[in-house]
């Protein structure tokens, strides 16, 4: 048993760990409401470690069956928590169910060999064992599955962490299971001990914190993603188009490739909805706009202007191969009738082109393509016009 005083002595270390603990749990019961999947567990994994430090510090005050059993008993339910939640941020399989069987045969193993058969040695395979598999498992997910639209250092740290975790009870695993660690006393402010004691302390809220880095990963690139992207039809913003557009032509100009503008409008679009319903009208926005983003080729970048109107930039392309391209748009378009729940309706667009010249500036290339388009409205709409 723990002599009197050795306890005090990590005692700091103990704090410490608890109060990152509470502000991790602080984060991501905040972070909860903006519904990050794994963020509930993730919570419930910090809120059991909550609970193990206090149980297990108590070691020498409460009877050993409660310090025991409950604190490695939470520490297994948080790794699992911590695994759920890592598989749902990142879409894979939870496996709660052999996780679920894992703690709780745990734990019966905890109390089996603190009450029937007191075995410490045991009890200190079973507890770092459990956590062993889950954080091989953990480490082997983070780096194999890592989103990627998020940062690469949050995965690669978070897997690190995850391997130490796994190494840390691995050692402890063979250290105090092989009989070479003493087992008399856990806290004894040996070296081994002092060091057990560090890392868990820096792994432990380290871990929590990578998931909270996670959830704002998540919640940064789907704010990102909204504001460049038109919430309906899901292609670029006026603002974003214009800027991938002048990114392309400052290469343009660079690399002396040729380069075009697409400007595209619906047909009688206001007759459509007066017709068919604002709903039935937004189908046809969304049929014309799957349509467009299926002949994108790597480079193009497709846009919805505002309302009905949409804009296409076709780097690497002659005046020539443009009018093709948007030749055969506007006849798949003019072919393909939206579905709605009414029915199908048919529609057309009317097209305005216009090719870079070395020298011109975005704002002067749109206005040569709308002067086209406006063009093709006068002509009789459903046709493309090419300003020369
Ligand atoms: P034109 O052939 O000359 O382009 O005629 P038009 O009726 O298409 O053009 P107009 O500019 O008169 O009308 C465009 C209509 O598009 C008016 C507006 O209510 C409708 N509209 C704009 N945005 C949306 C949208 O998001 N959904 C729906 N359903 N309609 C929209
Ligand atoms: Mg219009
Ligand atoms: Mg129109």
């Amino acid at each position: 048993m723990a002599e009197p005083g050795s306890i005090p002595i990590l005692l700091p270390v103990f704090v410490v760990t608890e109060l990152l603990c509470a502000c991790n749990t602080v984060q991501l019961w905040s972070l909860k409401k903006a519904g990050v999947a794994g963020t509930r567990s993730w919570l419930l994994a910090n809120i059991a470690m909550l609970g193990y430090l206090p149980a297990l510090g108590l070691r020498t005050v409460l009877p050993l069956v409660f310090s025991v059993v409950v604190s490695n008993g939470l520490g297994l339910l948080a790794a699992s928590l911590f695994y759920i939640g890592c598989a749902r941020f990142l879409g894979r399989p939870t496996h709660v169910r052999p996780l679920a069987l894992m703690v709780v045969v745990g734990v019966a193993g905890l109390l089996g060999f603190t009450l029937l058969l007191d075995s410490i040695r045991v009890r200190v395979v079973i507890a770092s064992g459990g956590i062993c598999i889950v954080f091989a498992a953990t480490a082997w997910l983070l780096f194999r599955h890592r989103l990627p639209t998020h940062r690469a250092a949050v995965y690669w740290l978070g897997s690190a962490c995850s391997l130490l975790t796994f190494l840390l009870h691995l050692g402890r695993l063979v250290y105090y299971g092989s009989g070479y660690g003493s087992l008399d006393d856990l806290f004894a402010t040996t070296p081994v001990n002092v060091f057990s004691m560090s890392m868990t302390a820096a792994l432990v809220p380290g871990l929590s914190m990578l998931a909270v880095a996670m959830v704002q990963e998540q919640l940064l690139s789907d704010a990102t993603w909204r504001a460049e992207h038109d919430g309906m039809t899901g292609l670029n913003t006026r603002q974003c188009f214009e800027a991938r557009s002048m990114q392309q032509m400052q290469q343009a100009w660079e690399q002396a490739f040729p380069l075009c503008l697409l400007l595209m409008d619906m047909d009688h679009f206001k007759q459509i909805n007066d017709r068919h319903g604002h709903q039935a009208g937004d189908q046809v926005l969304l049929a014309f706009s799957a349509l467009l983003q299926e002949g994108l080729r790597p480079g193009d970048v497709a846009g919805r202007m505002g309302g009905e109107e949409f804009a296409l930039l076709l780097p690497h392309t002659t005046l020539e191969q443009a009018q093709a391209l948007a030749d055969a748009l506007r006849l798949r378009a003019a072919a393909i009738p939206a579905s709605s729940l009414g029915g199908s309706i048919p529609y057309s667009v009317s097209m305005g082109l216009a090719a870079w010249q070395p020298g011109i500036s975005f704002p002067e290339l749109y206005r040569h393509a709308d002067l086209a388009l406006y063009a093709a409205k006068q002509a009789g709409r459903n046709t493309i016009v090419l300003h020369r």
